[in-house]
């Protein structure tokens, strides 16, 4: 057995990114996923004789907003190039790119894996997506393959960075936390399997306390978001296994077989392609100025990390409350708007955390089309606050207001659930628990304190689950002990 902990993987990223504009990058086609093959296309992304690209301006935009909240410095000219290659799902036979002239450099990310770190962005760039090849599904799929252009053309952007990653565990969550901004951004939908989010990786090892480099395989087609991590961890091993066999780490492509659970060689540094970059001369210098930059910067939501905070700080919550109610800004709205309307945010964290998640889990609504207002369950839970209802009768209510949308008062009004504190109403219930359950009660003063719950719950019962808990077990209690 060798001792895997005198190598130290280095990774760095990739992420392809699409861009959720309605229409391409350079055409008006549609960019919505799933449609029938080639049904989303023009001269423009078909690459025909004589069209000329036109770029979106809405993706510059998103582009821009991403590259803000990751930090990095805009440039104020950036430069579109081509880079050629021939493969049939490029019909131009290049690829509109940005390459000796980003739109973006620098920036990073802060991830707690590792002891804490930040992981540094080398630069983020605007790039058109290919066309897809359909390997499969066809009567003579073992002969042909069928190219889909519809995905020709579609906004990315290429988010680099650092080798900074030293663990796939650090990767993993560096890659969840760049997820969860673009998608809180609103500039992508974080879809793996629909390929809108791609997670490329450099890996190489190198013993503990080397500075030089080892040599660096690349790592693609890990098409979900659960196997980014066990992609790399599969990728560091072996690579260590080739060193301590006396082997060499051969440059090359990998992909990752999910059903397998292994990397396999794609093609080597010989097959690779040589890519030649010319400038585009159909497309003018993007230039982006300090009024457009502040165009954008004003659209910018309160990003994750700072609205985290800003619940623990602002409404005293536990950090795991904040991390659950801030997983989308929608989410987060409505606990805001719950919390501003109810006397107590760590109750109304609680309340949409628990009840309004489940119900929305179970049945599959997002949060975006919940039924209930927030300003009526803050209602609910001063109800409960003020000791008007119990909390198990809160949750019936709960259930009804989700269904009808009457008002929590309403609905307590109505059914006559208000919580009973009638000294006089809650003796004769105590009293009548009391003369049913004398076993229990004998049990009771023979000092077996448990039965007490059991009597508790008799007298809920008895009262519809009306009964003011502590008034109830203050009478119970005194009425045992008599
Ligand atoms: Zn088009």
């Amino acid at each position: 057995m060798n001792d895997r902990t005198q190598y130290e993987p280095v990774i760095g990223l990739e992420i392809h990114a699409q861009l959720r504009t309605r229409t391409k990058i350079f055409c008006g086609c549609s960019t919505a996923f799933g449609a029938p093959p080639n049904t989303q296309v023009c001269p423009v992304c078909l690459g025909l004789p004589g069209a000329l690209p036109v770029l979106n301006r809405q993706a510059v935009d998103y582009a821009i907003k991403a590259a803000l909240a990751l930090g990095c410095d805009i440039q104020p000219q950036s430069i579109f190039a081509r880079k050629n290659y021939f493969y049939p799902d490029l019909p131009k036979g290049y690829q509109i790119s940005q390459y000796e002239r980003p739109l973006a450099l620098g920036g990073g990310l802060e991830i707690t894996a590792g002891g804490g770190k930040r992981v540094g962005l080398t630069r983020i760039h605007m790039e058109e997506d290919a066309g897809k090849s359909l390997h499969e599904g066809f009567p003579d799929s073992d002969r042909r393959t069928y190219i889909d252009y519809n995905r020709s053309g579609v906004p990315l952007i290429e988010i680099v960075t650092e080798p900074d990653l030293r663990s796939a565990a650090e990767a993993s969550e560096f890659f969840a936390r760049l997820r969860d901004i673009l998608v809180w951004l609103g500039v992508n939908d974080g879809n793996m399997e629909e390929g809108s989010l791609r997670c490329d990786a450099n890996v190489s090892v190198r013993p503990v306390g080397q500075r030089a480099f080892g040599t660096k395989t690349e790592v693609k087609n890990v098409n979900s978001f659960r196997y980014v991590q066990k992609a790399l961890e599969y990728e560091i091993d072996r690579q260590i296994d080739v060193l301590e066999g006396g082997g060499r780490v051969v440059q090359e492509t990998r992909l990752w077989d999910s059903a397998s659970g292994r990397t396999c060689s794609m093609r080597t540094k010989e097959e690779a392609h040589d890519y030649r970059y010319f400038p585009e001369p159909d497309l003018p210098p993007l230039v982006v100025d300090a009024a457009r930059l502040d165009a954008v910067r004003a659209t910018m939501p309160e990003l994750p990390e700072a609205r985290r905070r800003r619940f623990v700080a602002a409404y005293g919550l536990p950090e795991y409350d904040a991390g659950v109610l801030t997983q989308s800004p929608a989410l987060a709205d409505y606990f805001e708007q719950v919390a501003a309307g109810a006397v107590n945010p760590k109750a109304a964290s609680n309340w949409v955390m628990g009840e309004l998640l489940r119900v929305l889990n179970e049945r599959g609504t997002p949060i975006e089309a919940v039924p209930l207002a927030p300003a009526a369950l803050a209602g609910l839970i001063r109800l409960v606050d003020a000791g008007r209802i119990s909390s198990s009768i809160a949750k019936d209510v709960f259930a009804k207001m989700y269904e009808s949308g009457r008002s929590a008062e309403a609905i307590v009004a109505a059914e006559g659930l208000a919580q009973i504190d009638d000294e006089s109403a809650l003796l004769a219930i105590v009293r009548d628990v009391i003369a049913k359950h004398r076993d229990a009660v004998a049990q009771y003063r023979a000092g077996k304190q448990a039965t007490f719950g059991f009597l508790v719950g008799q007298v809920m019962k008895g009262s519809g689950g009306k009964a003011n808990p502590k008034l109830a077990n203050q009478l119970l209690r005194r009425e045992l002990e008599a």
